[in-house]
């Protein structure tokens, strides 16, 4: 058994950013990576909304910078899973595949993942056409053809930004009615760019090497046929990676983690930030953001638990 100030769990952008505050504020993190170290960014062809980078960057190499970073001022990373956790502490016991260790304080960060379609062709061609993230990918579909996956808020405001790029948006739905709240409805229908294909579902994506084409089949009478494209934005909505974390702290109705102004959970000593506890804005700079916070109110929690000073950084945060 591992005795650790603080653990995060998770490595994206909320993760290492946590990583860097805590590794800065002398509490010698140990970051638990996951499966993925960098978590969704990892798998962005380029960052180009970053700050600090106007000529951008790819994902890994963002990911790359801010573990360096970390590292320079004393995180630890630990490259395997957790797969169990006890949060009646503090202390709170985080288990891994092989190790189980105590931690006074402990920061989830595991973020969240696209829903997938499940559908031949789409994890071969992900990266080559088929996006989860319009506003990391939609600038390489400029004057060409994109479907859009999904009827919520997120497929029509996402179809209307790629509209700014691509020639022609189609959104595909599978009712006749969309998800997506009034005003964002009627901004799409009025949109010249915007087609809506109604009743149809996505059943295969296909492309030698980059998407050309999808197959579809229409949920009210079962005809099946194919779309030319040149690429596939699928919006079917987000989970967040909380399925660990279940009845140990609370949730909302979707599993997203529940946190206060200072990224707390309802439990002592256990703190949320990124994409797991943000159903809203999930991007990079915004977890990023929420892990930094996180890191400085653990710096203060333990600063409470010990009856120590707290540094320059958290006293003026
Ligand atoms: P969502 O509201 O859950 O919508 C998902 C859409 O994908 C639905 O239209 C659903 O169809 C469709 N879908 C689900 N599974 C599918 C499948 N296997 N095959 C084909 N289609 C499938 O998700 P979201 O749009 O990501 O929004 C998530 C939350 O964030 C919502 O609360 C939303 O209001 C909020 N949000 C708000 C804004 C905004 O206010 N500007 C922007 C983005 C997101 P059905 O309609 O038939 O179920």
């Amino acid at each position: 058994m591992s005795e650790e100030k603080v653990i995060i769990i998770g490595s994206g952008p909320a993760g290492l950013t946590a990583a860097l505050y805590a590794a800065r504020a002398n509490l010698s993190p140990l970051v638990i990576t996951g499966n993925e170290l960098g978590g969704q960014v990892s798998i962005t062809n380029e960052v180009e909304n970053y700050p600090g980078f106007p000529e951008g960057l790819t994902g890994p190499e963002l990911v790359e910078r801010f573990q360096k970073q970390a590292e320079k001022f004393g995180a630890r990373f630990e490259f395997d899973e957790v797969v169990e956790v006890d949060f009646s502490g503090p202390p709170h016991t985080v288990r891994t595949h092989g190790q189980t260790y105590t931690a006074h304080a402990v920061i989830i960060a595991t973020g969240a993942s696209p829903k997938r379609l499940d559908v031949p062709g789409e994890r071969e061609l992900t990266g080559h056409g088929v996006s989860y993230c319009a506003t990391c990918d939609g600038f390489f579909f400029r004057d060409k053809e994109v479907i859009v996956v999904g009827g919520g808020d997120s497929a029509v405001e996402e179809g209307l930004f790629l509209t700014k790029f691509a020639r022609r948006v189609r959104i595909v739905h599978r009712r006749d009615q969309l998800r997506a709240g009034p005003l964002l409805q009627q901004r799409a229908f009025n949109n010249p760019k915007i087609e809506f294909i109604w009743n149809t579902v996505v059943t295969a994506i296909e492309g030698n090497g980059r998407v050309e084409r999808v197959r579809v089949r229409n949920t009210v009478t079962g005809e099946e046929g194919t779309l030319e494209t040149d690429g596939v934005f699928i919006y079917i909505g987000h989970y967040p990676n909380s399925t660990l974390f279940k009845g140990l702290v609370e949730m909302d109705d979707h599993g997203y983690i529940i946190v206060d102004t200072f990224m707390r959970t309802n439990v002592p000593g256990v703190f949320a930030a990124g994409e797991v506890a943000d159903p809203i804005y999930r991007q990079v700079v915004t977890s990023a953001g929420d892990g930094c916070k996180a890191a400085m109110q653990v710096e203060k929690y333990l600063a409470q638990q010990e009856s120590r000073p707290v540094s320059q950084d958290a006293a003026g945060g």
